[in-house]
């Protein structure tokens, strides 16, 4: 991975985005994207937008392609504090429960992070009724060590949110983990596309998205894709990975961390823009797995797809161990390779290729 690149990888990852609270990463962005982009926008949704023109001005009929990673992620959110100052929370976006007990939190209030950590009661202290069943967000508190409510609430305002411990874990073979690579990794692919494409000749006009409130209704996505009215759109996300204990191969197919993007079909998929991404990989030696997805997919290509009159629309994914866990894994090469495979595709088309099925 580029150096710099690998900077902004570990700084997007290290910077608290839960869903509608996106302002801080999206800053990390836009100083990324500022050397390599033509302009930059910010929207009223919080969607930040890089542009690049065509470097073909002729006849002004350069298609517009959409390449969008969202930014948000999962966290929680504070609902109440109760009288001993404990915080009460429901969750930004889709947890697993179980998998938050025992977690080190970050509360990010005005005053700056606090930490916290995710608890119920001790396993002694369980009835058997509540050890066999699965706990729900009224059984767990977020626990800051306060003394008291007044302490808290000093500290503490309803609507806060609280992450899971961010930061960067490398692992063995060019893994990593961290929370949030669900999808960061978009972020990144997408906006080191940019970084790729710097001073190549376009044939398109480009519109680099980095989109907020995915994790909560694919929202950003639907914003940003009516304002830009792009001709083509690809989501880039992550996919579960089945190379892990249990994972059924039969339901999502075989796919593999380390083994290239993920490049999928379906009905949410424009058959052209399928084709120009799998002729992309391979006329570059991109490494490369294919998923089917029969019904719309649950990624930001679902709202590209139905913006305005109908998107051309594509879906590349980064294969994800543990999804929407504090402990999502990646293999690095799988995002250095999708950013490839996008910037081979965006060289490839033009004004001339045609994206009716
Ligand atoms: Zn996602």
């Amino acid at each position: 991975m580029h150096d710099a690149s690998f900077e902004f990888f570990k700084a997007l990852l290290s910077t608290p985005s839960p869903s509608g609270f996106e302002s801080p990463v999206q800053d990390i962005v836009r100083q990324f994207a500022n050397p390599f982009a033509d302009e930059i926008r910010s929207d009223r949704h919080g969607n930040l937008i890089a542009i690049r023109r065509t470097t073909n001005r002729v006849d002004g009929s350069a298609p517009r392609v959409m390449l969008a990673g969202h930014c948000d992620q999962l966290g929680l959110m504070v609902m109440h504090i109760d009288d001993q100052g404990f915080l009460m929370v429901q969750p930004i976006g889709g947890w697993d429960i179980p998998i938050l007990l025992g977690q080190l939190l970050t509360v990010w209030t005005q005053k700056g992070p606090i930490p916290g950590v995710c608890s119920r009661k001790a396993p002694h202290l369980l009835s058997p009724d509540e050890k066999n069943k699965l706990p729900q967000f009224h059984d767990l508190w977020v626990d800051i060590g306060v003394k008291d409510k007044k302490e808290a609430d000093s500290l503490v305002q309803i609507g806060d949110a609280i992450m899971a411990q961010l930061g960067f874990r490398p692992m063995r073979n060019g893994f990593a983990s961290a929370p949030g690579m669900d999808d960061k990794v978009g972020v990144w692919t997408v906006f080191e596309t940019l970084r790729l494409l710097h001073n190549q000749p376009l044939n398109v006009d480009l519109f680099v998205v980095s989109t907020v409130q995915e994790e909560i209704g694919l929202r950003g996505a639907a914003t940003s894709a009516y304002g830009i009215n792009p001709t083509v759109g690809i989501a880039v996300d992550v996919c579960h990975a089945t190379d892990t204990p249990g994972a059924e191969k039969k339901q999502v197919g075989e796919i593999k961390l380390g083994a290239g993007p993920v490049i999928f079909r379906g009905a949410n998929i424009n058959p052209r823009v399928f084709e120009n991404l799998v002729l992309s990989a391979t006329e570059n030696n991109i490494p490369n797995q294919l998923r089917g997805v029969p019904k719309a997919t649950g990624t930001d290509a679902n709202a590209i797809q139905l913006a305005r009159e109908g998107v051309a629309t594509g879906l590349v994914s980064i294969p994800n161990r543990y999804m929407h866990s504090p402990v999502e894994m990646v293999a690095l090469q799988d995002l250095v390779d999708s950013s490839r495979l996008l910037s081979a595709f965006c060289q490839r088309i033009g004004p001339e290729t045609n994206w009716i099925p």
